[in-house]
Formats: C-alpha cells, structure tokens, sequence
C-alpha cells in the first residue's frame, strides 16, 4: 500500500509534492531507559513511561549529528528535515494502553461486575454509577500499564573528590527496564524532497534515549513504512460521517484559543481548520508538559495540555478530515504532540485490560502477593506502612462502617496515584475477612523490607 495523504504542515503551510508518508519504528531497549520528567523532587526523579516524541527526535538528531547522517546532508537539510517536515511521536512501551478519560466502569469491582470499560463518548448513555452493585466508577486516566509496569528503580551516589561515595547523596531514578519493547510512528512532510532521509530512517541502528547516557537510554531504532497510510485507526480513506466523530487524543494535545492564549477547548482549533466543525461533548484531563533541551541545557517551556485520551465528539467535519487529521492538531506537532485517533463510532470499546483483570480476580489468588506484584519494586517501601495502616483503619472501623473505611482508604492520595492493577489489589486485600492476620502479614513484610 503506498497511499499518501495530503496534510498541512504543524505551521499550516502545504508541503506541496504527494503529501505525507506515515512510518512506524520501533525501540528495543538494550539498557535501562530513564527520561526525566519535570524538574528533581528531592532525590528522587520522576519519569516518562510513555517517551515523549521530542525526547526521541532529540536522539534522532544526536545520531545524525554523530555522524551518522545521510550522505552528502549538511545543516540545511537537518534544519529542513528536523524543523519542518518530521514529525517524530512518542514511544509507548509494550505491556500499556489507553484508557480514554471518557470511559467509566466499576471502582471496587465485586465479581459479578463487568470489566469491559464503558465509553461515554461512544455508547451514549450516561453512566452515573455502577450498573450490577450500584457504585462508584472509575474514570480512564490515559496511558496506563495492562501488567506489573516494566519499571524499576535506580540507586546511585554521588562520588567524592577521592570517587569515595559522599554521605547522604543517593540519588534515585526510575527506569524502564532493559529489553522493553517500545513503538510509535514518524510523519514524513513532503516525503519526495526527503526520499534520502527516508532510507536513513529505515536503518537500524543504535540511538541513546533519555537521561543518564553514558549508562543507561541505549536502544535499538528499527523503523519502515506503515502499511496502513492513514496512520489512523479508523479505516483508510474512511469518509467521515457528517454527524459525529470521536476524536481522541493519543499524546498530549495543546491548543490554543483565538487570542493565542492556552486553552483546554479544541473548539477554535477546529475552526480554523474547518469553519464548521464543532464541539458537542468533550472529556478533558488537563496536563503540564515540559522537557529539557538537551543542545542548550535548559528547560523547555511548560506548556498546557489536554492528556492523551481526552476525547471530543465533533459534528461538522469535511468527509477526508480523517486524511487531513495525519499529522494531528495543536502545536508543538514536530514533537509528537496532538496526535489523533479518529474513533470508530459502532461497535464496543476494546477491553483493554480485560487480560490482567481475570488473574487479578481469581479467588484462588492472594491480594497481598498479587499487590506486591504488580507495584514497582522501588515504591513497595514507602507503600507498606500506608497499605498496613489502611488495613488498620478497616479492622478499626464501627460495625457496618468497613465499606466506607475502605473507600476512604483508596481515596488517599497515595492510594490514586497506584496503577489499576495494584488499586485492585488494595482493594480486594483490604476487604478480606480475616484482616488481623493481612495486619500481621504486612507488619512482617514491613520488617523485612526495613
Ligand atoms: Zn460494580
């Protein structure tokens, strides 16, 4: 299939030539990675699971700089290249997916609930509580791990004058673990000026990702041309219902209104693309996104976003705007940002984490084994004391006020911020009968993890 579609570049001008080439690549992490997100909190340093397209582009470029460039490419042709017409999109480890901020579905599942996620946006109905036991929901939150996340942490120190390790000076990182597989796709722009890169895309070779290079962040680049030119996961050439589209944002998407301000409304972005087009319903989670240029050593701008799986239904789109829609919306596009899904609108939304729920219910399983499991290795220290006083707080609860304990337990801020596989094991530990000895158990736990 060698279909090319016929966008507008990120600045809005027209390539010219036959429009644009999607090609997907792939990063086999041969070491650890660890791209760092935001600034140092304390000794610890917070990261990317998803890799921002930026941080790839950046190792891109790294390489060509390297030596490693087409032949006869000069400053001219990087600038053409790297700054107008390729646009490089983030990495997603294999092992995640995407819950789309407009999906719900049961928060404390019993096991007669479903799992499947309900998208609002797609299935219409409102959904205000838990159809089978009538509570609370969950709402999809964006990438999220399927399984035990592919993470773990790094410990090192500061080295002294005499490269003696310096008393309290251990720093931490997280790490996506050696051997992860990690994919996303490239947009070539005006692909027959760029028909030398393109071959230069397509070569394996070695890139560093990430922070910490000289020991960590070395992958694997493959990369070849997609079959599927939409680079969309609607059909291609799909003309589009004049209806209603869901639109669903796969990386953080920023916008801006028509005073040039930040903006969580897609509305203006739209309509300057296309004077009819509008928004009918939308499920935003608002997003900061920084990064560090690594050429000047400073900080980039922090910018406004809607998460990656904020999901609009539009009316009012042209029949190709699926063809238009390639290189995704918003600014920062070079970067991978605003990339788009067009969503089918029939059919039941994908139970996409529907392998993991089965094991995390089985009776047969112990909740506390399947907790540990399923949280990083690293945090299990800091989380023990919690999930044991939790356990407490249940055990300690009136008589007929252990649901509501429980429930307050997994809206502690620690308890949010777990994966959905380790909330549901919290939750299932803390709702065992015999909670004196899962209190035991997390004391001796405790003691060995000291
Ligand atoms: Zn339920």
């Amino acid at each position: 299939m060698t279909a090319t579609v016929t966008p507008t570049r990120p600045d809005g001008t027209s390539p010219g030539g036959s429009g644009a080439v999607v090609l997907h690549y792939t990063l086999k992490a041969l070491g650890r990675i660890s791209a760092a997100r935001g600034g140092e909190v304390g000794n610890s340093r917070r990261i990317h699971e998803v890799i921002p397209g930026s941080v790839v582009r950046g190792a891109l470029a790294a390489a060509w700089w390297a030596g490693d460039a087409p032949s006869g490419a000069n400053a001219a042709r990087f600038r053409e290249l790297f700054e107008s017409d390729l646009i490089v999109r983030q990495a997603v480890p294999d092992g995640m997916s995407l819950e789309p901020i407009s999906a719900r579905r049961c928060k404390y599942p019993t096991p007669a609930c479903p799992v499947e996620w309900h998208d609002l946006a797609q299935q219409g109905e409102p959904m205000k509580k838990c159809p089978t036991c009538g509570g609370a929901l969950d709402a999809g939150r964006g990438w999220a791990w399927t399984e035990t996340p592919r993470t773990v942490h790094v410990t090192r120190t500061a080295l002294a004058a005499d490269e003696t390790a310096q008393d309290d000076q251990l720093f931490t990182r997280r790490a996506v673990r050696s051997r992860t597989v990690l994919r996303g796709s490239v947009v070539m722009l005006n692909p027959d000026a760029h028909t030398e890169d393109l071959a230069w895309l397509t070569q394996p070779r070695e890139l560093r990702i990430g922070g910490q290079r000289s020991h960590m962040g070395q992958t694997g680049w493959t990369c070849a041309r997609a079959l599927d030119q939409s680079g969309l996961s609607g059909a291609v050439g799909t003309a589009l219902s004049p209806e209603r589209v869901t639109l669903r944002t796969l990386s953080p998407l920023i916008v801006i209104d028509d005073c040039g301000a930040p903006t969580l409304d897609l509305g203006p972005t739209l309509r300057r693309c296309w004077p009819e087009a509008r928004v009918v319903d939308e499920w935003v989670r608002p997003a900061r996104v920084s990064g560090w240029h690594v050429a000047s050593g400073l900080p980039k701008p922090e910018d406004l976003a809607c998460e990656a799986g904020s999901t609009f239904v539009i009316e009012g789109l042209p029949a190709d705007a699926t063809r238009q829609l390639v290189p995704g919306l918003g600014l920062r596009r070079l970067e991978g940002f605003g990339e788009i899904e067009v969503v089918a609108m029939e059919g039941p939304v994908p139970a996409q984490r529907s392998v993991a729920e089965p094991a995390e219910r089985a009776p047969a399983e112990d909740p506390l084994d399947r907790f540990i499991a399923v949280v990083p290795a690293g945090d299990l220290p800091a989380l023990l004391p919690r999930v044991a006083e939790g356990v407490r707080s249940v055990l300690e609860a009136r008589p007929g006020t252990r649901g509501e304990a429980l429930a307050a337990v997994l809206r502690q801020p620690w308890a949010m911020q777990l994966g959905a596989g380790a909330r549901a094991s919290l939750s299932a530990l803390l709702a065992v009968e015999d909670l004196p000895t899962m209190r035991n158990r997390l004391d001796a736990l405790r003691e060995a993890h000291r």
